[in-house]
């Protein structure tokens, strides 16, 4: 931190503290209901916490002449108060009636809407009956104007009717001048040094109005009491609860934006990167901008599995770093989730809380690989990237998940390439083919065997044949019989490189490349609906 502060960096940590964590340049630049929002929300619980809530510690410390119920004080409550609530109202608009795609709305985000909704009303309430309370006021005469006459005292609650907001049956209105200025000079005498006027709270003072023809009830009723239990045990729950719930952002997020900003993962030690990583998944906002803007999102559409979102892929890993198990249809999803995406880095360039989103996918990704279910996808060209960082991971270590992955596929297609095994050649009424009308071409074929000739991975095996189960040309003919499980089963499906070779050679315009594509989809998506089946049965794994 020293070494930071005595350098150049400190001109990049400062920058990113007033514009990122202070501003929220991020948030603005994305959309400015949703800062307007956050800087509604961020600065009035902020300022209500340190003035209000811990006024009596830090306010006390900074201001001699600090007391709640005196101005400036008085209102900036109600302000603060009032920039929450207009902030949550917002949320609550953008999360439940604007349609915005992508946007996930967790059980997690209704909590806090909640607990900030029920603290911000329970405290305007309770401030709304106090104003208008008999109790209240009779209380507060007796310590600090006991002395008084009668007279005087009921001067002093005609002026709080007519001027505080006070609600009495025991003083009736119109009030007579002279017992108004009675009562506004006691007002001042004994009550003006520590008591604004009620007007100043605003928001509080407009509350007690609209209440004001329930007063009496409710002051009968003890409301003041009630409402204090519940504003007081809705704070207690939300400041218990903090650590364990999203709002532990507003600390984690400035803490995320600024290491991010100064930080060089490649000369940081590694359990100095750990250990930000792991506050980067407490710093996440469920805000789904990250998920906008996903390259993988036709993954989500296509396979519905919301963990191929970004922002829905925090959840779940946060679970896993504090040792939580998921069961196992979340881990496969997870896994999956992680595998689809494309390291494009979008969701790290938008996330406002600048989370360092792409690395974090990458490091968790070889540990699911490794210890998680198996996951057909890696025998796709979607492993590039894996094969790109190859080196990053231990050579021994480096194959298992693709042979975790080759049985999995063996376990439901392999068995049918076993020479011991009679097949039945009669094709299945309706069975799977290649549905895709362009790829039916393989009926054309007359076995030639040109593409099998021309395929740099057939040509890069002496024994091709043991190697990869069924050569191009024999997949071909394997789905002219019908036997698309065989083809299915084929190592050459998944070896296959999409180089085109083939299709370009064909005479026959068969599009054996897209056919293989094709074959190796279905053959995952046959794997995923055998899985609960070998689930059951102890298998797959
Ligand atoms: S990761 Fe970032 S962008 Fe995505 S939901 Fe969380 S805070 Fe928002
Ligand atoms: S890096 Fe991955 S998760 Fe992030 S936007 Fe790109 S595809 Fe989506
Ligand atoms: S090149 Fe075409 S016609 Fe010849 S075997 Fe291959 S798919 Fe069949
Ligand atoms: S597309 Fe696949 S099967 Fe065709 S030649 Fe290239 S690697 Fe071989």
């Amino acid at each position: 931190m020293l070494a930071v502060i005595f350098s150049a960096k400190i001109v990049r940590l400062l920058q990113a503290f007033v514009l990122d964590v202070l501003l929220q340049r991020k948030i603005l630049k994305e959309s400015v209901l949703r800062w307007a929002m956050h800087m509604l929300i961020f600065w009035g619980f902020i300022l209500l916490l340190f003035m209000h809530a811990l006024g009596r510690i830090v306010t006390d410390a900074l201001f001699s002449n600090y007391e709640p119920t005196l101005n400036p004080y008085f209102f900036l409550r109600d302000l603060f108060g009032l920039m929450v609530l207009a902030g949550v109202v917002v949320a609550v608009i953008r999360r439940f009636f604007l349609k915005i795609p992508r946007l996930m709305t967790s059980s997690m985000d209704k909590y806090a809407i909640g607990i900030l909704a029920v603290i911000i009303l329970s405290g305007f309430l309770l401030s709304g009956v106090k104003i208008t309370s008999k109790t209240e006021f009779s209380d507060m005469a007796e310590e600090y104007a006991g002395w008084l006459s009668q007279e005087e005292l009921r001067a002093l609650e005609s002026y709080w009717v007519s001027d505080q907001g006070l609600v009495s049956s025991d003083v009736t209105r119109p009030f007579a001048a002279d017992v108004l200025d009675q009562g506004k000079q006691a007002h001042e005498s004994y009550c003006a040094y520590c008591h604004a006027p009620a007007k100043s709270a605003f928001a509080s003072y407009s509350t007690g109005k609209i209440l004001s023809p329930a007063a009496g009830a409710m002051d009968r009723a003890g409301f003041v009491g009630i409402l204090w239990y519940i504003h007081f045990l809705s704070c207690f729950i939300g400041l218990a609860y903090l650590p364990f719930s999203k709002m532990l952002h507003i600390f984690s997020t400035p803490i995320t934006i600024m290491a991010n900003a100064v930080m060089d993962e490649k000369k940081s030690k590694p359990e100095n990167v750990a250990t930000r990583q792991i506050i980067e998944l407490d710093a996440c906002t469920h805000c789904c901008t990250c998920s906008l803007y996903c390259s993988a999102m036709m993954g989500y559409e296509a396979r519905q599995n919301t963990y191929i979102l970004p922002s829905e892929k925090i959840a779940p890993l946060k679970a896993l770093a504090a040792g939580r198990d998921l069961n196992e249809a979340e881990t496969r999803a997870i896994v999956e989730g992680i595998y689809l995406c494309t390291n494009c880095d979008r969701c790290t360039v938008v996330c406002p809380s600048g989370i360092n989103l792409r690395q974090l996918w990458l490091n968790a990704r070889e540990r699911l690989l490794q210890q998680g279910p198996a996951e057909p996808l890696v025998l796709s060209q979607l492993s590039f990237v894996r094969g790109l960082n190859r080196k990053k991971t231990p050579a021994d270590i480096y194959p298992l998940p693709l042979e975790k992955a080759d049985n999995a596929v063996s376990a439901k297609y392999r068995p049918l390439l076993d020479p011991d095994r009679s097949i039945d050649l009669t094709p299945p009424a309706g069975g799977q083919q290649p549905t895709s009308g362009f790829e039916n071409t393989f009926s054309y074929c007359f076995g030639c065997q040109n593409c099998s000739t021309v395929c740099p991975v057939v040509g890069n095996y002496e024994d091709p044949q043991e190697q990869l189960g069924l050569l191009p040309h024999q997949i071909m003919c394997s789905l002219g019989l019908g036997l698309t499980e065989t083809a299915m089963g084929a190592k050459m499906i998944w070896d296959c490189l999409t180089c085109y070779q083939c299709q370009e050679h064909c005479p026959q315009n068969v599009n054996v490349t897209d056919i293989l594509y094709e074959l190796k989809y279905m053959a995952v998506a046959g794997v995923d609906e055998g899985r609960q089946n070998h689930d059951q049965a102890g298998g797959l794994r």
